[in-house]
């Protein structure tokens, strides 16, 4: 089970922009075509989502509960916010993901190019422990002006921006940037047919 760094936009229409796989579970209540969607509502839309998240979910024995992921999506999201304004993260938070991470093992071998490969075994619910994994990853090494949300007012899409410039605005251009370069192109139209 090894997450694949972070590649592309859309995985059969589901938003993989946030960055890291944690704050791609948080965005898993985007606003599509002015629908609020929840990618992991149900049992199946859950499973799916996991698999293109590359998430092995192979055992029966734990299995992620949907009110615990629902929760720690509240959780995460709250976060978010938190660690992009440089406050302190709640203690019952640090306790989820302690909580997770603990049942989990790490295997580290040296791989191709002699760098160190790092294979976790979740010990725990697949979803939730590969979340909190990320999660706790991020805490190591992350910057919080890069923590920004999509500029578009209307859209619940966040992201950490890891270009070098980080001057990304938009969860995607096709969703919210092209959106905004119509807007401003009817404004300037509209404001010349005045003069
Ligand atoms: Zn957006």
């Amino acid at each position: 089970m090894r997450q694949e760094p972070f590649s592309g936009e859309f995985r059969e229409g589901m938003p993989f922009l946030g960055g890291s796989l944690w704050i791609d579970f948080v965005n898993t209540t985007p606003i599509i075509k002015g629908e609020l969607l929840d990618l992991i509502g149900t049992e199946s839309a859950l499973s799916h989502w996991a698999a293109q998240a590359n998430i092995g979910t192979p055992d029966t024995e734990n299995r992620d509960d949907p009110a615990a992921l629902h929760a720690l999506r509240a959780q995460l999201a709250d976060a978010f916010d938190r660690l992009a304004a440089s406050e302190p993260l709640p203690a019952d938070l640090i306790a989820t993901i302690n909580g997770l991470i603990e049942r989990s093992s790490v295997r580290r071998r040296i791989g191709a190019g002699a760098a160190v490969e790092e294979h976790v075994e979740y010990g725990g619910p697949p979803v939730a422990s590969a979340v909190a994994w990320d999660f706790a990853h991020f805490l190591d090494a992350f910057e919080h002006q890069r923590m920004r949300h999509c500029d578009n007012p209307a859209c619940t899409m966040q992201f950490y921006d890891v270009g070098k410039n980080n001057r990304r605005r938009w969860c995607t251009m096709s969703l919210c940037g092209n959106r905004d370069k119509v807007a401003q192109y009817r404004e300037r139209k509209a404001i010349a047919r005045q003069h």
